[in-house]
C-alpha cells in the first residue's frame, strides 16, 4: 500500500472541545487555539477560568452546550479532568455527543478505557497522555508551549478506529509534540516506574528532609530541591494517578525498596554504596542516550497496523506526521 503524508482534512483539523480548564486543559485548549484550529473549552467553576473570555478565549461553565455545540460540529472531545472525574463526564457524553470522537490525557490509561467502554463509547475512543507538565495546577497555569518537544502518547489498543487516531495523533501534532502509539496496559506499566514511582520517592524524600531540624531545610539546595519537586503538586492529583494505577506501581515500588534494602545492608555491612550507585549512574546514562526514531512505514487502517505500531513505539519510534493511504 502506498502512503502519503496527510493534507488537512476535516478529521485532522477538526474544531476541538476541552472538558476541564486546568493545567494540561488549559494547555490544549491555548495550543489548539494557536495551531489554527476552532476550539471551545468547559469548567465547572467560573472562578478558575477568570479572565480567560476577556483574553480571547471560548470558554464557559456549561457542560451541555458544550457537548451539544461538539456535537453539531464533529468535534474531537478531549477530557482532561482528574481521573475521580471522569465518570461524570462521560455521562455527559453519552447523552449529548455519543458518536463523537473522544480522547483525553488523564495519567492512567487502563482505567480510563474501562470507564469508556462501561459506557458503551469504546467505538470513537483512543486516549492520549502528554507527557509534560508542572507541578503548579489550574489555567493560570496553562502555557501554549506545554507540550512542545513532548512526548503525546496516543493509545494503540486492539480495537482502536484508525480515523479516530489519526484525529487525536494529529491534534497532538499540532500542540507540537511528537506521538508515542502505546498500549493501555503497557502504557501503565511504564508510567508507573518513570512517573508515579517518582512522585512517591519525591514525598518520602521531602518527608525525611524535613523530619530532621530545621537546619536541614536550611541547607537545602539543588539534590534536595530537584528531587522533591513533583512532592508540590496537587496532592490529589497526585494520589488519582498513583491509586489509579495500584497494581503497576506496588510491582515498581516493590523493585525500589528491594534496591534501597540491598544498599542498606551494603552500607551497614561494607560501610559501601557501590553497588546501587554504580548501577543507577549507568542507567541514568541510559537515559541520556535513548534515542528516537520516526515511525514512516505504519498507515492507520492498514492491515496490522495497530500491532506494527505499538512495536514500533516499544523501540523508541515517534509520529511527527500522520500517514494516509494513497489513493489507487
Ligand atoms: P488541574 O487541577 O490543573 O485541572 C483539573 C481540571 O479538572 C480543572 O479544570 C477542574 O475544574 C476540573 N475538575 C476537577 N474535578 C472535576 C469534576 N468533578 N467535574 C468537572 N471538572 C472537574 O489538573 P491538570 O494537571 O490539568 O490535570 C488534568 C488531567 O491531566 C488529570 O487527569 C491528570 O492526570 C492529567 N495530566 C496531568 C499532568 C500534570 O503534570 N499535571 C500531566 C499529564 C496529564
Amino acid at each position: 500500500m502506498l502512503t502519503a503524508v496527510c493534507k488537512p482534512d476535516l478529521v485532522t483539523t477538526a474544531p476541538v472541545c476541552v472538558l476541564g480548564l486546568g493545567l494540561i486543559g488549559g494547555s490544549v485548549l491555548r495550543a489548539a487555539v494557536r495551531a489554527g484550529r476552532t476550539a471551545w473549552g468547559y469548567n465547572r467553576s467560573a472562578d478558575a477560568i477568570a479572565g480567560s473570555a476577556e483574553a480571547g478565549f471560548d470558554t464557559g461553565t456549561d457542560l451541555a452546550a458544550a457537548l451539544i455545540r461538539a456535537a453539531d460540529t464533529d468535534a474531537l472531545i478531549v477530557i482532561a479532568v482528574p481521573m475521580p472525574a471522569v465518570d461524570s463526564i462521560l455521562d455527559a457524553i453519552g447523552e449529548y455527543a455519543p458518536n463523537n470522537r473522544i480522547t483525553d490525557v488523564v495519567s492512567v490509561k487502563a482505567e480510563v478505557a474501562d470507564a469508556v467502554a462501561r459506557h458503551g463509547l469504546s467505538p470513537r475512543y483512543v486516549g492520549g497522555h502528554p507527557m509534560a507538565g508542572t507541578n503548579f495546577s489550574g489555567w493560570s497555569a496553562a502555557d501554549p508551549d506545554l507540550f512542545v518537544g513532548a512526548v503525546w502518547v496516543v493509545g494503540a489498543d486492539d480495537d482502536a478506529d484508525p480515523d479516530v487516531w489519526r484525529s487525536v495523533a494529529s491534534l497532538a501534532l499540532d500542540c507540537g509534540s511528537v506521538v508515542v502509539p502505546v498500549e493501555s496496559r503497557e502504557h501503565d506499566r511504564a508510567v508507573a516506574r518513570i512517573s508515579h514511582l517518582p512522585h512517591l520517592l519525591a514525598e518520602t524524600l521531602a518527608i525525611v528532609g524535613a523530619s530532621d531540624s530545621p537546619l536541614a531545610l536550611g541547607l537545602a539546595a539543588g539534590s534536595f530541591r530537584d528531587g522533591t519537586r513533583v512532592a508540590s503538586s496537587s496532592p490529589d492529583l497526585v494520589r488519582a494517578m498513583c491509586e489509579g494505577n495500584a497494581e503497576a506501581l506496588t510491582e515498581a515500588l516493590d523493585d525500589a525498596l528491594l534496591l534501597l534494602r540491598r544498599a542498606r545492608e551494603e552500607l551497614a555491612d561494607e560501610t559501601s554504596t557501590r553497588t546501587l550507585v554504580t548501577e543507577g549512574h549507568r542507567a541514568r546514562t541510559r537515559y541520556e542516550e535513548h534515542e528516537r526514531f520516526e515511525i514512516t512505514d505504519v498507515t492507520p487502517g492498514d492491515p496490522g497496523w495497530l500491532a506494527d505500531l505499538r512495536a514500533a513505539g516499544r523501540k523508541g519510534g515517534v509520529i511527527r506526521q500522520i500517514r494516509v493511504a494513497s489513493p489507487g
